[in-house]
């Protein structure tokens, strides 16, 4: 298998990469530490270092065009075999969640997408081999834990309308749903996180988010007389929506949303 060295002289397999890559997506930038858990886990799989695998989750920070934006630009030690594992799966989510899998099986090691906090995503990560329902549930499962972990990181699991940070009632909202269109399901692109009650909005046009990123609150919304709906609703109306650290919404799915969804 073709290898890539870094700086500090070990050597890192392109499935390796892979996974750190996955890895990557679905952990808070200021989390990508030796002392997360989640990075402990993939060091023990990869029989390396956890400072070892920070660093490299730091090296796909340099790629990441949301932190460039702000001025973080991840770790200097970037290698080309790196860049490219990024350019191949950056807008290619689904297929970065089924390498990543297929590697993890391989090395018979725990999906690393299956120690979700809150329970109900704990599942038996074993893929069944071709195209049965059990396979096609795993798969879709999986899609879905990559997508909840991933949005969540890069909104630092807060709400993107108010900055709610209770995870338990945070959800990853797809822009688009995966309904209308199935190619963009785990594309952390395609993700707002609300809590349950902006996501509900959301999903009914309610709630939409105009080109110029402003919070918008449909007539229905609006004339409601009660209180709460005023707080949690119209006193939004108008205000910018909270950009994520990474993987900003992409323009297109917004617009889409607005157009088809938000009910104006
Ligand atoms: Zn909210």
């Amino acid at each position: 298998m073709k290898t890539t060295s870094d700086k500090y002289g070990s050597l890192w397999s392109r499935d390796e990469l892979v996974l750190a890559l996955y890895l990557y997506c679905q952990i808070p930038f200021s989390k990508t530490k030796a002392n997360n858990k989640d990075v402990i886990s993939l060091a023990m799989i990869l029989k390396r270092t956890p400072s070892s695998v920070a660093r490299k989750l730091g090296n796909f920070g340099a790629f990441d065009p949301g932190l460039a934006k702000r001025g973080i630009s991840g770790l200097a030690h970037v290698s080309k075999v790196d860049k490219e594992i990024w350019d191949k799966y950056s807008g290619n989510w689904d297929r970065l969640v089924a390498d990543s899998e297929s590697i993890l099986q391989r090395a018979n090691a725990v999906s690393l997408v299956a120690q979700e906090e809150h329970g109900d995503l704990s599942m038996n990560l074993s893929l069944p081999s071709g195209p049965s329902a059990a396979a096609r549930e795993v798969e879709t499962r999986l899609h879905q834990t990559f997508f909840r972990r991933s949005v969540l990181a890069s909104y630092e699991v807060s709400c993107c309308v108010r900055r709610l940070n209770i995870a338990a009632l945070l959800v990853a909202s797809h822009i688009i749903p995966w309904s209308v269109r199935e190619e963009t399901r785990a594309d952390p692109r395609n993700g707002l996180c609300m809590c349950s009650l902006h996501d509900r909005a959301f999903d009914r046009g309610l709630l939409g988010i105009d080109s110029a990123l402003r919070i918008a609150i449909s007539r229905t919304a609006l004339r409601s007389r009660c209180a709460f709906a005023e707080i949690a609703l119209a006193s939004f109306n108008g205000e910018q929506v909270r950009m994520p650290k990474r993987f900003a919404p992409k323009a297109e799915y917004l617009t889409w949303h607005y157009d088809h969804v938000y009910e104006h």
